[in-house]
């Protein structure tokens, strides 16, 4: 069998602790262990974008008075984002210097290449080394719902091992889909990942977690719970029970389950009610962007989750900046044709990707693009260079 734990408490650290000191039984004298922490975007600490720090806290003592030879956190940001300055916003640098523990940028680890395992989208893959020097690694999501995968739990946590750019590659996959596909090329991509990158141990944190817009712009939800399993793919299938979503909606998930032979009836959870502590989260899909802003259309063709984030954060402080222009479309994406640019009102094209087309409409450059300067450029009408 493969347990899962959900552990419910008032204090995100306690709950941390009691929750992998139900599936850590090993003797960690010997053992290195990287705790992966998720602060792919820079934000408040505690609200639902990044790992909760009191649970990163939990983790660092628990392993520490088990004597642990050498405890890592980290992460590394998506593009654009500074990852040390997205470990500091999150909380967990300090908790790190406090309990005397490294705290780093996964990319200063170095890079290592390796080739995936009969490989369904891609070939091979970059990662930061440190991923693969530890004995242990700790996949410590935060619970969120994701625009693109579904979901965000403990196997899409360990994207942010990827090195550098090689983040975005899974987001810009061009290629025909398998026989009978279940699921999108993102979907098979992070399955191709979960071959060479599957964390040992999983410790999900729902303190607080996020649905509708997630990764980055969806909204706080209170759950005040943590979920922990020897199996990452059983922890996200207990997770995604929790949110009130069911193993379709986030098909990365049963698509790692079935390639690492896990059944569904092999998975006990402790407590057998633990669902009376979910609730339906809202889905990203359910958060229609054009009802909200009906004179923005926003065409994507191969855009990765970086320029994603931009857009919505552009939304969330802008939308309300151009009440009197009939229609914006904001095209981004390395993929986009022609075609795409004909209608759509004033055409505004967003991150370097579309950069080929400026001759033609004002382009706000960047990799990740600011959203403060997709305003800009929509205001002013025109690039600007500077
Ligand atoms: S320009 Fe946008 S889509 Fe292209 S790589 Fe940069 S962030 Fe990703």
């Amino acid at each position: 069998m493969t347990d899962v734990y959900v552990v419910k408490g008032a204090d995100p650290a306690e709950i941390a602790y009691e929750a992998i000191d139900k599936v850590f039984r090993e003797d960690s004298s010997a053992l290195s262990v990287l705790l992966k922490v998720n602060t792919g975007f820079k934000g408040p600490a505690a609200s639902g974008l990044c790992t909760h720090p009191e649970a990163v806290r939990g983790l660092i003592r628990f392993f520490k008075e088990r004597g642990t030879k050498k405890v890592y956190v980290g992460d590394s940001s998506i593009v654009g984002t500074d990852s040390i300055e997205a470990l500091k916003s999150a909380g967990i640098w300090d908790v790190c210097r406090e309990e005397g523990v490294e705290c780093l940028n996964l990319d200063d680890s170095g890079m290592a290449e390796r080739e995936i395992p009969a490989p369904v989208m891609v070939e091979r893959l970059k990662l930061s080394k440190l991923t693969f020097e530890v004995d242990r690694v700790v996949s410590v999501p935060v619970m969120k719902t994701h625009m693109y995968a579904g979901a965000t739990l403990s196997i899409k946590n360990m994207k942010g091992c990827l090195y550098q750019r090689d983040k975005t590659r899974l987001h810009r996959i061009f290629k025909p889909l398998p026989e009978n596909a279940r699921g999108k090329c993102l979907d098979y991509g992070i399955m191709d990942l979960a071959k060479i990158c599957y964390a040992d141990y999983a410790l999900v944190d729902g303190f607080v977690a996020m649905e509708g817009f997630g990764p980055s712009g969806g909204s706080r939800v209170d759950l005040g719970l943590v979920v922990a399993s020897q199996s990452p793919a059983a922890a996200d299938l207990v997770c995604l029970r929790l949110m009130g979503m069911e193993p379709g909606d986030a098909l990365h998930i049963d698509l790692v389950r079935e390639n690492k032979g896990l059944k569904f009836e092999d998975i006990r959870v402790f407590p057998a009610d633990y669902r009376k502590w979910g609730r339906r989260f809202v889905r990203a899909g359910e958060q229609d962007l054009r009802l909200s802003f009906s004179n923005f259309r926003v065409v994507d063709r191969g855009a990765c989750s970086a320029c994603h984030a931009a857009v919505l954060q552009f939304f969330r402080y802008h939308h309300g900046d151009f009440p009197d222009r009939k229609l914006i479309t904001l095209a981004c994406g390395r993929d986009l044709q022609d075609e795409d640019l004909r209608n759509g009102g004033e055409i505004v094209l967003v991150g370097n990707c579309a950069a080929r087309f400026r001759e033609r409409f004002p382009f706000c450059k960047g990799c990740p693009p600011v959203p403060s300067q997709i305003a800009r450029t929509i205001a002013g009408g025109r690039t600007f260079d500077d």
